[in-house]
């Protein structure tokens, strides 16, 4: 592959050469639609309701916002999107879609044993490199409140921190904890032996804490030789550079593979909202600049300690995987380096995931897979990210209109 050309994410033609003109022109139709922040706002409201009154709105979703965004309601169901990404060199990040909640013992067993099933599945696919998780799937998020909450009143670095609150929690609740942090190795165990990464999501700001303690004592654990657990810094949160700094000398100190996936951040709104209505400073950076700067400071300081970091950059935005790229040149660093991975999510900016392919990188979809009713709260954050106010669904359209007009234009 010539790694000397550069980079570029305009060639539409790359982008959707996977897609049938018929698929291009509903997914016109769907962006066309949540292009309209009215009807995502009403969407968003309607939908869940629906769906828990069991009104017959299934239908609609499977053929829609489900199709787009979503591998399909079993792991067998993925086989079909996953083969079609590789014969384009594109890697599958399975990610089956449960989220979090104040559920039963049985409900958490439930989802871990889902995770290794996925893991097993994902051990027997050509280009299934790993799978995502969640640790709200088996954790209870009081639970998980309680215990970062107290660690945030504790002194000293989070390890030691961790540690002593501990203490804090009742024998029921450490008893429960116990049962959280077993699933959590039985995961990583099985994804190690299988030879399957295992990406743990990152979540809201008060209930981190406990997340990013377990996954990097996983990784102490389990990334010796090389990544097999990551765990996700939300860059628009302005602690976490320094946070990846602090993970780095970990991992020097106690000579284990740093795993980290990169990410902007998802709860933006959210996380603003409670810091504000409770009075405590915001976690969030304070604009759009402030955290596009730590994302690619993040990404140049992963690629300058690539021989102990294994990274995956998470976006879309086209300017850091740019950025990304000639910082490997830069480096001398071959783009399929085996310590640096792009992603993007299924349904969303296929010029960066297949140029980049094309270019000879490492890149892979996200890829949700579960029942509607599951990845209703998904599909709901999709249609709110892609509503115009982001800007997101202008550029998804416009780049699907231009491919169309294309190859209407050939067949002339
Ligand atoms: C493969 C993959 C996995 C992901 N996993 C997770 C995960 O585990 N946890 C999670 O939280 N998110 C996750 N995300 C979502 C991610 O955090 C972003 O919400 C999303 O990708 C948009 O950011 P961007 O870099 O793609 O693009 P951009 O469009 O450049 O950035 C948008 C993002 O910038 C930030 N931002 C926007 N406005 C402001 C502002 N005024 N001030 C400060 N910051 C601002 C927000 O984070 C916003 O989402 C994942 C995304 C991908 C592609």
């Amino acid at each position: 592959m010539d790694t000397d050309m550069p980079v570029s994410f305009d060639n539409t033609e790359n982008a959707f050469a996977y897609k049938t003109t018929r698929e291009l022109k509903k997914a016109r139709f769907l962006f066309a639609m949540i292009g309209y922040p009215a009807i995502v706002r009403w969407g968003i409201r309607i939908i869940p309701w629906a769906l828990k009154n069991r009104l017959p709105v299934t239908g609609l979703i499977r053929h829609t916002l489900f199709r787009q965004f979503v591998g399909g309601e079993t792991l067998e169901e993925t086989a079909q999107v996953a083969k079609k990404l590789g014969d384009y060199n594109v890697r599958v990040i399975l990610d089956y879609g449960v989220e979090g909640g104040e559920k039963e013992e049985t409900a958490f067993e439930h989802s871990m044993e889902k995770f290794i099933e996925v893991i097993r599945y994902a051990a027997t696919r050509p280009n299934i490199p790993f799978i995502s998780v969640k640790v709200t799937g088996f954790a209870r998020v009081g639970l998980l409140e309680k215990l970062d909450s107290s660690v945030s009143d504790q002194q000293g670095p989070l390890i030691k921190r961790y540690t002593k609150a501990l203490e804090t929690l009742n024998d029921e609740e450490r008893s429960e904890w116990e049962q959280v942090w077993r699933r959590m190795e039985r995961i990583c165990s099985v994804a190690a032996e299988k030879g399957v990464g295992v990406l743990v999501d990152a979540e809201e700001t008060w209930i981190q804490d406990p997340v990013d303690v377990m996954t990097i004592l996983m990784m102490e654990k389990f990334n010796m030789e090389k990544a097999v657990v990551y765990n996700t810094v939300q860059l628009y949160r302005h602690d976490r550079l320094g946070f990846l700094k602090d993970a780095l000398e970990a991992a020097e100190l106690r000579h284990f593979i740093l795993g980290v996936k990169l990410v902007r951040g998802a709860y933006m709104e959210k996380e603003r909202e409670r810091a504000a209505t409770m009075g405590y400073p915001s976690p969030i950076q304070p604009d759009k600049a402030a955290t596009d700067q730590d994302f690619d400071d993040a990404i140049r300081f992963c690629i300058e300690h690539i021989h102990r970091i294994s990274v995956i950059v998470a976006s879309h935005n086209e300017a850091s995987n740019l950025y990304t790229t000639r910082l490997l040149r830069q480096q001398n660093l071959p783009f399929d380096h085996p310590h640096i991975h792009f992603s993007q999510l299924y349904g969303m900016s296929d010029n960066i995931t297949f140029n980049l392919a094309r270019a000879g990188c490492v890149v892979s979809k996200y890829l949700p897979f579960g029942p509607i009713k599951d990845v209703a709260p998904y599909l709901m954050r999709r249609a709110q990210e892609n509503s115009a106010i982001a800007g997101q669904t202008g550029r998804e359209l416009r780049r699907i209109k231009k491919e169309l007009e294309r190859r209407s234009r050939q067949r002339i």
